[in-house]
């Protein structure tokens, strides 16, 4: 297997392994603690209580890892990042799982389809979206551009355009796709790949409907910088948990996402680990933080137990994973994605 290949393949692991980890984690850091503390070292079912996983067995991906691999698909079909292929694959997700009903799907996700399907134009369906909907995506447009964040930081912004057109949203997934492409490269490092996300999130910062929303750019230099500190690290969770935040706000999933990549160094099992533990959307975050970590390090960088785990799974057997990364690395070697 060649090194992208294995940095692909790791990619779309990574974010899989981060949502299945994070899936029963609590929203509230205390109240993961005391069901699962100190840290999340496990697959585990979503507790009974748990307001949106409950009764999802241990191992289970979510929407964050769907979203991604639907847009996958569509783009291998369509043979690039569209806007038409993004607004067809969002949709055909939203009604195959129920949607209308389902507790998984964001507000910012909802309200896009909802206007999409009135026939509204989708360059302005997106135009309220500010939730990490287009974040929690959008690793899979970074692994069509390995090394070329520039490349991949345009092609988010038309990935977020239907359901997230705000220069919030568009910061938060242009970061997350930046840091993918330049994890992608041979010689990446995580300075590099911290660096290449907040160049994602200056640029995405000026697409977009102009809305309310803090610095992308300087909550990822906050979380890293907490992530970085001498403390422990349940204590760095913790103080990511209290100042970065952890909520549907896709500035704080997107810092928090590069804080426990850095606080794990880039390790996807560690990330994981230190994502789920984190708490409040920690699929989301753990989704995001593992598929950049699984870029960086590759496929290789995963324990076997725990892959077999995910390829048990009969949500993400349905997604046909190798054939997606088969299917990415061609658009991406054709450089026409
Ligand atoms: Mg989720």
């Amino acid at each position: 297997m060649t090194l992208l290949k294995d940095k692909i393949l790791g990619g779309l692991y990574g974010q899989a392994l981060g949502d299945a980890w994070g899936m029963p984690a609590y929203f509230d850091f205390d109240q993961t603690q005391a069901a699962f503390g100190p840290f999340i070292t496990q697959f585990y079912p979503a507790p009974a209580d748990h307001e949106v996983h409950s009764g999802l067995p241990a191992g289970r991906i979510t929407d964050d890892s769907e979203q991604a691999f639907s847009l996958a698909q569509a783009y291998i079909a369509a043979g690039g990042v569209t806007l038409a292929a993004t607004a067809a694959a969002i949709i055909a997700w939203y009604d195959r799982t129920g949607g209308d009903t389902s507790l998984y799907v964001g507000p910012s996700t909802r309200r896009g389809v909802q206007a999409l399907k009135r026939g509204e134009d989708p360059q302005r369906t997106g135009r309220m979206g500010d939730t990490n909907g287009a974040a929690m995506r959008v690793s899979v447009v970074g692994l069509l551009y390995p090394g070329d964040p520039i490349g991949a930081i345009e092609a988010a912004a038309i990935s977020a355009l239907p359901t997230h057109g705000t220069n919030v949203a568009m910061s938060g997934a242009c970061a997350v796709a930046a840091a993918v492409a330049v994890a992608l490269r041979p010689d990446a490092t995580l300075d590099a790949i911290i660096a290449g996300g907040m160049l994602g999130a200056e640029i995405g910062r000026q697409r977009g409907t102009r809305w309310i929303g803090a610095s992308v750019t300087q909550r990822i230099q906050m979380a890293v910088e907490i992530a970085r500190k001498g403390t422990p690290p349940l204590a760095r969770l913790r103080e990511i948990y209290d100042r970065v935040g952890t909520s549907l706000s896709i500035v704080d999933t997107v810092g928090a996402a590069f804080g426990v990549l850095a606080m794990a160094e880039g390790d996807p099992q560690q990330t994981a680990i230190y994502g789920a533990t984190l708490s409040g959307d920690a699929d989301t975050v753990a989704a995001i933080a593992c598929a950049m970590a699984g870029a960086y390090r590759g496929l290789g960088a995963f324990a076997p137990a725990v892959l077999a785990v995910l390829d048990a799974d009969p949500v993400m057997q349905s997604y046909g994973v190798p054939a997606l990364a088969d299917g990415l690395l061609a658009l991406a070697q054709k450089g026409r994605a």
